[in-house]
């Protein structure tokens, strides 16, 4: 009777297929052709949560304007904010930022070629360490993300939840002694950037990519492991992973104004801390308005705009003899899914007529600021010019559909 394999053996074995099967099939990605710990660390961080083709342009960009890490330490944050657009998630270029700064100040500008010192750094975690400390230096350690995890669920038929911590460090330590059994006996000497650590990681993001993919059917028929999974042997991998159900996210209604004055358009920076923190947006106020109802809104945004103070005499607030001279457009209502909450935008734009709404003709109303417009004290706002929109000011891509 055939035995069969413990998973143990499957991690073990799982080593040489992945490494043939990567000789012939690697793909081909700009920061596979120079393995440089800047280059690979800037990939890692836009690839979480972000395709390989859409990454390629912005690793591109970033490189060319950014060359180096001192250079990221020295960038104004609106121009890397600015380089990020489009890619979601800002914090990761802020964690880049404080990381590159660190980096000068204690490393000579270099990222050390030690997985602890990269995991201390601000943005880097267990993965993205990996990552860098494997396919740039060579050094023994596992990248593990859902990727991996998905792989070595399905390889060892694993049926609970594969986002559970104790799966991951099961993995994690399975993975991290079958590369360094193979490492040892291997007496291939190669350069950092072949090395055996870093192309078992390569190989395995290649295989979940490719090959046994999160969504849809995996293509077991061309899949090096088969021979070793389980999942396939048992007729299992429609099942596996299996996942918790997530819980459904919030769902928040905004209106948006994209209110426009003498060719420039109004933008708003965010609170420094929450949700896009500290980015630049089109003024929004929460739930779905009428043209009316945003016509007022406006006049309230622009009063807090122009931060004046307003006369207090008596004048009712949002009145049409109080409201600045302006057109509504009603644009199209627009989703945005982040990772733990749901805007459905109602979008308008507002023309304000010119001299109507510098604040010189006391035509705003009498509440500049509180209730639900963005305009708190502290808040920030500018008329931007077409250029500006499309080269100094970092939209997210929450309001790129209505910068049309
Ligand atoms: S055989 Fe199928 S399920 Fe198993 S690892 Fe390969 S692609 Fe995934």
């Amino acid at each position: 009777m055939r035995k069969t394999k413990s998973a143990q053996e499957r991690f073990r074995e799982s080593i040489p297929a992945l490494l043939r099967w990567y000789e012939y099939n690697a793909r081909v990605l700009p920061w596979r052709e120079d393995p440089d710990p800047y280059h690979v660390w800037i990939s890692e961080i836009m690839l979480q949560q972000t395709r390989v083709e859409a990454v390629r342009g912005y690793y591109e960009r970033f490189l060319s304007e950014f060359p180096t890490i001192r250079a990221v330490a020295e960038a104004p944050e609106d121009r890397l904010v600015k380089m990020w657009e489009g890619l979601g998630y800002y914090s990761r270029v802020r964690n880049i930022a404080g990381a590159a700064k660190i980096l000068c100040e204690r490393y000579d500008g270099a990222l050390p070629a030690d997985y602890e010192l990269l995991r201390g750094l601000p943005g880097i975690g267990e993965y993205t360490a990996g990552a860098i400390a494997s396919m740039s230096f060579g050094i023994c350690v596992p990248a593990v993300d859902g990727n991996v995890l998905r792989v070595y669920a399905r390889l060892t038929a694993y049926r609970d939840d594969i986002r559970a911590e104790s799966f991951r460090r099961y993995v994690r330590e399975n993975l991290a002694a079958a590369m360094s059994e193979a490492d040892e006996a291997t007496d291939e000497r190669s350069a950092p950037g072949t090395s055996l650590p870093g192309r078992v990681n390569q190989a395995i993001m290649d295989i979940g990519a490719t090959v046994c993919i999160p969504n849809g059917k995996p293509h077991c028929d061309v899949c090096p492991l088969a021979h070793l999974c389980a999942a396939y042997a048992e007729d299992l991998t429609g099942e596996i992973p299996r996942k918790a159900e997530k819980k459904a996210r919030p769902v928040e209604r905004k209106t948006v104004l994209v209110i426009r004055r003498e060719g420039r358009v109004l933008l708003h920076r965010r609170p420094g801390k929450g949700l896009l923190a500290g980015l630049w947006e089109f003024p929004n106020v929460p739930d779905w308005r009428t043209s009316e109802g945003a016509k007022r809104s406006a006049a309230e945004v622009l009063a807090a705009a122009c931060r004046e103070d307003f006369p207090k005499d008596g004048r009712t607030a949002g009145s049409s003899a109080n409201t600045p001279r302006m057109r509504a457009h009603r644009l199209a209502d627009c989703r945005h899914v982040f990772s733990h909450i749901e805007w459905e935008m109602r979008g308008y734009r507002i023309e304000v007529d010119e001299g109507s709404a510098d604040g010189s003709d006391g035509t705003f109303p009498e509440y500049a600021a509180g209730r639900d417009v963005p305009g708190a004290p502290g808040s920030e706002y500018v008329w931007a010019t077409a250029e500006e929109l499309s080269g100094v000011y970092g939209l997210p891509s929450a309001f790129q559909y209505y910068k049309a």
